[in-house]
């Protein structure tokens, strides 16, 4: 969440608007139902299992866990497998799309989606570029995100059906080949795990619980589904984070949200934290990328956001 800007408080004029300010931020946190403690304790389990390498006994432990979680949730969740060519290796490798669903029969859907895998080589890290890194943001913290808004959402009284995909193999890719990413999705859009799937719209987060992060419109999005986005924007705009979520567009950055749109025609916002020139934040694809350097801020703030616009959306 926003903290109200310090020079409110320094102009005379301006005390009674910084006061307000200041119960607005509280009664948000107060009044929020997602934490963020608990987000970031799924972080550190999923960092717990080690380095989510698809064919790694850490990866097939993460995945069962995290049906498990959703389950403990109220939701019916379960795994998507599929058999693909590792760009890696070069060797066949099983993947899973975990998924979680609320509500199957329901005509009226939403569709939240992330990447649970963890790059097998951590190849922006100057000491080990060999070895996977620990995947705090770049992975777990979309999946944790989802988890607890999985936990909230269950208590939301709707009759919409609401749909949550996690996609393995997001990030094993070639970074001379954007093809190579994203290849669970990519099966997924082909072949989704239920005949036919469709929704009406959806939110894809990756990288939320970086300390300064920032999340301008993804360039495909903005392309092709500027009305949803600007939507989600007026509604972080009017809870104070038009900084965290600035109505501007930014690079195209490929993830499995240009894959939900490409094949499954589904609309989608991107929620990715994209710096400036198409980089991402400091510890990505390194060994730093820890559960020690996430912010909860961060957390909090996508949360309550996503939380907001959907009960906005859905009630
Ligand atoms: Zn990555």
């Amino acid at each position: 969440m926003k903290k109200p800007p310090a020079k409110k408080s320094a102009i005379l004029g301006a005390i009674a608007l910084g006061v307000m300010g200041l119960g607005f931020y509280f009664s948000q946190r107060s009044s929020s139902s997602f934490s963020a403690e608990k987000a970031h304790a799924d972080i550190q389990t999923q960092v717990g299992f080690g380095p989510r390498v698809p064919g790694s006994s850490a990866h097939t432990q993460a995945g069962d866990w995290i049906i498990k979680q959703f389950e403990t949730r109220g939701w019916k969740s379960g795994a998507q497998k599929f058999k693909t060519r590792d760009p890696r290796t070069e060797q066949e490798v099983e993947g899973r799309n975990l998924w979680a669903v609320l509500r199957p029969e329901a005509e009226k859907r939403v569709l939240l989606t992330a990447h649970w895998d963890t790059r097998a080589r951590a190849d922006a890290d100057r000491s080990r570029p060999n070895e996977p890194g620990p995947g705090a943001n770049d992975g777990a913290s979309g999946v944790a995100l989802l988890l607890e808004l999985a936990r909230n959402l269950a208590n939301v009284k709707t009759e919409w059906g609401i749909d949550i995909v996690l996609f393995d193999l997001e990030d094993q890719g070639d970074e001379k080949n954007p093809d190579s990413f994203c290849l669970g999705s990519k099966i997924w859009g082909l072949s989704p795990h239920r005949a036919n799937y469709r929704a009406d719209f959806g939110i894809h987060v990756d990288m939320v619980g970086a300390p300064g992060a920032v999340f301008p419109r993804e360039g495909l999005v903005g392309e092709q589904n500027l009305e949803l986005d600007r939507e989600f924007r007026a509604f972080a705009s009017g809870a104070g984070l038009s900084a965290l979520f600035p109505d501007r567009t930014a690079e195209f950055v490929f993830d499995d949200h240009s894959n939900v749109l490409r094949y499954r025609s589904i609309p989608m916002i991107a929620l990715i934290d994209i710096r400036p020139g198409a980089t991402f934040f400091t510890a990505w694809h390194t060994h730093q990328d820890q559960a020690t350097a996430i912010s909860t801020d961060t957390l909090q703030s996508v949360g309550d956001t996503v939380l907001g616009f959907l009960k906005q959306k859905l009630l």
